[in-house]
């Protein structure tokens, strides 16, 4: 039986609705090898709700597993390095979400929901010229 490895947002509790990022079998977060994940240095790391413009931090302690639903269509996982477009700022910030199948989509809902993310002694400033993303599917045919 296939299994997938995820995480579960903050926003699960407290506005209604399972909120949940699924993990591809290769991303810079880690690497599904059989039943376990093998998860980078890259933890803890944020993940973006883009239905409720919530930024999450995670750390490696959060990765559940489940089993996988049949057939379901999966959008990429994103890989984005924001720099910050607070005045003389320019500190880059790395975040991941799903929601999005193409960049200038990603882009837009990012700037629609505009999460929340402490940048020194403001809100990081999200602008989009001044983001860039990886994508990694999941690609059911590599298991
Ligand atoms: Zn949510
Ligand atoms: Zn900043």
């Amino acid at each position: 039986m296939p299994f997938e490895h995820f995480v579960s947002l903050d926003c699960s509790m407290s506005r209604g609705g399972k909120c949940s990022i699924v993990l591809p079998p290769r991303s810079p977060l880690g690497t599904v090898a059989g039943l376990s994940y093998l998860h980078e240095d890259t933890w803890p790391a944020v993940f973006l709700c883009l239905r409720h413009g919530q930024a999450c931090v995670r750390s490696d302690q959060n990765i559940l597993q489940r089993v996988e639903p049949m057939g379901l269509f999966r959008l990429p996982l994103w890989q984005i390095v924001s720099e910050c477009g607070h005045e003389d700022c320019g500190r880059p910030h790395t975040t991941y979400a799903d929601k999005a199948q193409d960049w200038a989509t990603l882009v837009k809902l990012i700037l629609i929901a505009t999460p929340s993310i402490r940048c020194g002694d403001h809100s990081l400033v999200w602008r989009g010229d001044l983001m860039r993303g990886v994508e990694f599917a999941h690609n059911s045919l590599m298991r």
